[in-house]
């Protein structure tokens, strides 16, 4: 049996299980709130204090006691003060009297009722109450938000936008959430020229370590881009010693994971560590191993650009999130039907290039045109990829599919 042939090809799913199985969430941390966006917590967060902490006044207008307005039609009533958010009125509103207040500002003892200034008209140290409102009216109450002592965020839960602003409404400053993830990013080839090289005959640029770094930041983890790898076992296995010895949780390389005669990256991984799999039955992408080095999982993408960077969303991006402390990495789909007919004889699973259109009949994926795995354009112009099933070989026009969507925001926004 040839090595390649001791590897069995896996189902994109297995492919992902088998991954999964090999990383768990990171540690926690204590971290300043806003460097805890887009992280997950590590403990349940209680309000120490009610929400609003006091009764205060929900408008700019008179606080009173609505008792004192259903005596006559146009209530005419002395106005003893002013209080505006920030101070606390000392006194108590005794029985026909109005205090001026401003929104945020907390009742004044014995008042029940806020009328707002559109209700009303002053005139010097006198209010007169044109429209009474109902008893209640215009007061927030102390803890109608949260109760001291409710959980308002839980253990488990990622934190945006809204649960920064509820963390800092109980006065953390700090929030305990797990680490992120370190991950070597490791662009393979004799022919891969870093950016700042000048061109040479034979040679093209690196775009993986980009790629697979620019994803990586988008999920919240933290990458280690690694100076690019030739094509020599004794540069991998240094390159990698050095994604070793910074600590990485997770090593993504690119490139060197086929068959061709410089393709030793699985060579590196099966003597430094050992490999799980190797290859996956999907299109592109195909030419992918996993395994363990030194203890940290190393994922082996394929070189082609559209495949590295597929790859790392099915692969990577599920390790990564996993390692957050998600529990759910889905990647945003919709149905839509397949403009042509497509032809596939392969068995195996495809990812297609597709722009999505809002038509009479629904939505509707028509391909971008060339799918090679190295026309990065294509991604560019793409709004998803239409997945066809490895066990269908023949989809007419018009069939429904799946489409994951490249940039969920922008479609949800349509
Ligand atoms: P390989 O599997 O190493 O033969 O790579 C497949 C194809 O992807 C080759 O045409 C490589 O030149 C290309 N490739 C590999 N790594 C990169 C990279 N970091 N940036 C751009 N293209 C790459
Ligand atoms: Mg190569």
């Amino acid at each position: 049996m040839s090595t390649r042939d001791a590897y069995p090809i896996l189902s994109v799913k297995e492919a992902r299980a088998r991954i999964l199985d090999y990383v768990a969430p990171l540690q926690a941390e204590s971290v300043p709130i806003l460097e805890a966006l887009g992280r997950v917590l590590c403990e349940n967060v209680l309000a120490d204090a009610p929400i609003p902490p006091h009764d205060n006044s929900a408008m700019d207008g008179y606080a009173v006691r609505h008792a004192d307005l259903l005596t006559e039609d146009a209530p005419r009533l002395p106005v003893i003060g002013h209080v505006p958010a920030g101070a606390v009125w000392e006194g108590a509103l005794e029985a026909g009297q109005a205090l001026r207040i401003m929104t945020g500002a907390p009742m004044p003892a014995g008042a029940d009722t806020v009328v707002r200034f559109e209700d009303t008209e002053t005139h010097g140290e006198w209010v007169t109450i044109r429209r009474v409102p109902k008893a209640g009216r215009n007061v927030r109450r102390a803890g109608e938000d949260v109760m001291p002592g409710t959980v308002v965020l839980a253990k488990g839960q990622a934190l945006g936008a809204p649960e920064i602003g509820m963390l800092a409404s109980v006065g953390q400053a700090h929030a305990t959430v797990h680490r992120r993830p370190r991950v070597a990013v490791l662009a393979t080839g004799d022919e891969i020229l870093p950016l700042e090289a000048p061109p040479e005959p034979g040679k093209i640029r690196n775009i993986n370590s980009y790629t697979n770094a620019a994803q990586i930041l988008e999920l919240g983890g933290e990458p280690l881009v690694l100076e690019v790898a030739p094509d020599r076992a004794d540069s991998l296995v240094a390159r990698l010693q050095s994604a070793v010895e910074q600590e990485a949780d997770l090593i993504v390389t690119s490139g060197g994971v086929s068959v061709g005669d410089f393709d030793l990256v699985k060579e590196v991984l099966a003597s430094e560590g050992n490999i799980d799999f190797w290859w996956v039955n999907m299109k592109p992408g195909k030419p992918m191993a996993f395994g363990l080095l030194k203890g940290i999982p190393l994922l082996a993408l394929p070189g082609n650009p559209v495949a590295a960077m597929l790859s790392f969303m099915l692969f990577g991006r599920p390790a990564v999130l996993k390692m957050l402390g998600y529990r759910q990495w889905g990647l945003s789909k919709v149905r839509a039907r397949l403009a042509e007919t497509i032809e596939r004889k392969d068995g195996r699973r495809h990812y297609l290039r597709v722009h999505l259109d809002h038509t009479e009949r629904g939505l509707t994926a028509r391909l971008t045109g060339d799918q090679g795995s190295g026309i990065l354009t294509s991604m560019i112009i793409a709004d998803g990829l239409a997945v066809i099933p490895e066990d269908r070989e023949h989809l007419p026009a018009d069939s429904l599919v799946d489409v994951i969507l490249l940039r969920p925001d922008e479609f949800w926004s349509a």
